[in-house]
């Protein structure tokens, strides 16, 4: 199953990840990180299908993608 983890602290809110996600399963998250910013998560990760396109658009590397 693919693995999508998120460096949290580094993550700036402008969710990006979950306009693009195919699936929709990047949402953001009701906690605040450190920066004061509401952090983007993944629900349900086994709908993930690992395209890797939430990381690949992320502008701060917060966001891994494994298969
Ligand atoms: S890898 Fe693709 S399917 Fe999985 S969370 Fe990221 S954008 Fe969505
Ligand atoms: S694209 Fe990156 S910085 Fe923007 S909300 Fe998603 S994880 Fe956070």
């Amino acid at each position: 199953m693919a693995k999508v983890t998120f460096n949290e602290e580094r993550c700036k809110g402008c969710e990006l990840c979950t306009a693009v996600c195919p699936v929709k399963i990047v949402v953001m998250a009701d906690r605040i990180n450190r920066r004061g910013f509401r952090p983007a998560m993944v629900i349900e990760m086994h709908k993930c299908i690992a395209c890797a396109a939430c990381a690949r658009i992320c502008p701060d590397v917060v966001i891994e993608v494994e298969k």
